[in-house]
């Protein structure tokens, strides 16, 4: 029995010796919680988790030392509302490859963690491939939680097929466009939802995405209509709960968002045009409000019809309203920035922190951006793909970690300048970038 003990202790000082260490010494840590820096700090990284915090930590000598000299080392920052798989208009995607397509995509999951993006939630679009050959290190780019091909009705949101085209119960293509390129799947009635949200778990989604509202840049739905009957809905809900994780709604207005949390989803995707009694109800059910400023605050495309310019402007106006009253009632909010167009926008991403100065503090902000968000990764449950903690520096936590140049609980804007400013980006214990001279 001696024997086995000490074998086993041997096997563990020799398995702990393996492990990859990274100490970084000096830092000024902002930890995803506390709005106050901690100065002069050393972080130890073993294998893919942070194992220890303090001052004048000890390495061995295979340890990879990074001197830090006062650069604040935060956790990596996490996207609520990506879709990385759309990267041009909606209607050209219909004439490109779906290898091209990918290809633009894989380009633009690593631009994402390059502007220090660790974790993403994707909510929309074919990236569970993408997502597979990252994460067996064929590819770079941040963590990926995905819904997968959102559900829409027939002349919902994402019902992006010609008018001409003959729907399939009248003889049409099997598959629309729009589910060939995994953007949406389009269903109607109960027993096509409960498929459709089947389709995408056994793909490996983390939740399930529908379109609850008319939206902004559709083809055919008008903002002021609800998508979808409760009924519908709360198949999806119902599903995705049989999943164990949720189910999350693209809707803007008050119709759409009130029939959904209703039904049972648990998180408003948008929801610009919420009232305040339905904000009462969002926050009663546990739901996350999950939003975004860069999309509205920068013009609509010249290429947009004037209705879609019109209701672009219309949830623009809504959104001082829907913080507010987020604040009020103290709502589970999440950060998010859901470019789809091309690279050149979605360099955008980092303004989404910026943006919200006017409603909440840079600490407020910064934890909403790390720790905050990673609550709505923790909400896919069993089918969280990445179990561990996030958003975070403390021990045991997931190795996601910055090192930026400047105090970003003073100043946000430091992340618009990644390239300069972000001088160290790691993803699971692993250094994607290290700029600092030692
Ligand atoms: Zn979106």
């Amino acid at each position: 029995m001696k024997k086995v003990t000490l074998i086993m202790a041997f096997l563990f000082i020799l398995g702990s010796l393996n492990a990859q260490q990274i100490l970084i010494r000096n830092a000024n840590v902002f930890d995803g919680k506390s709005e106050q820096l901690q100065y002069g700090v050393d972080v130890l990284v073993e294998g893919n988790l942070i194992k220890q915090i303090g001052k004048d930590i000890k390495a061995n000598r295979r340890t990879q030392i990074i001197e830090a000299n006062g650069l604040t080392l935060m956790p990596g920052l996490i996207d609520a509302h990506v879709h990385l798989s759309l990267n041009m208009n909606f209607l050209g995607m219909f004439y490109q490859q779906p290898d091209y397509l990918a290809a633009i995509a894989l380009e633009e999951a690593k631009n994402t963690l390059m502007r220090g993006f660790t974790s993403v939630r994707d909510t929309g679009g074919e990236v569970l491939g993408i997502k597979l050959a990252i994460d067996q290190g064929h590819a770079i780019g941040p963590r990926i939680w995905a819904a997968g091909a959102g559900i829409c009705m027939t002349g919902g949101h994402a019902d992006l097929r010609p008018q001409a085209q003959r729907p399939r119960q009248l003889g049409g293509p099997v598959y629309t466009d729009g589910e060939y390129n995994g953007i949406a799947v389009i269903a109607d009635g109960v027993p096509e939802v409960l498929s459709a949200a089947r389709l995408q778990m056994r793909k490996g989604s983390a939740f399930i995405k529908m379109f609850t509202s008319g939206a902004v840049s559709g083809m055919y739905d008008p903002l002021d209509i609800g998508e979808f009957s409760f009924d519908e809905i709360k198949a999806a809900a119902d599903e995705a709960k049989r999943w164990n994780t949720y189910l999350a709604v693209h809707s803007y207005n008050e119709k759409g968002t009130r029939l959904a949390l209703e039904a049972g989803a648990m998180s408003i995707e948008h929801a610009n045009l919420m009232t305040e009694e339905t904000m009462k109800l969002l926050v009663e059910k546990g739901a996350f409000l999950s939003t975004q400023t860069g999309v509205y605050f920068s013009d609509a495309p010249e290429n947009w019809s004037e209705e879609s310019k019109m209701k672009h402007d219309k949830a623009r106006d809504g959104i001082d309203n829907l913080f507010k009253l987020a604040k009020k009632y103290n709502a589970k909010i999440t950060i998010g920035s859901d470019y789809v167009d091309n690279a050149e926008q979605k360099k955008g991403q980092s303004f989404e922190l910026s943006n919200r100065l006017k409603w909440w503090t840079a600490p407020e902000i910064l934890k909403q951006a790390t720790s905050g968000n990673a609550e709505i990764l923790y909400f896919s449950g069993p089918r969280n793909p990445y179990p561990g903690k996030l958003g975070l520096i403390e021990t045991d936590a997931l190795a996601d970690i910055l090192l930026v140049k400047g105090d970003p609980t003073k100043d946000l804007t430091l992340f618009h300048d990644s390239e300069n400013n972000i001088q160290l980006i790691m993803k699971d214990g692993k250094i994607y970038k290290n700029t600092i001279n030692n």
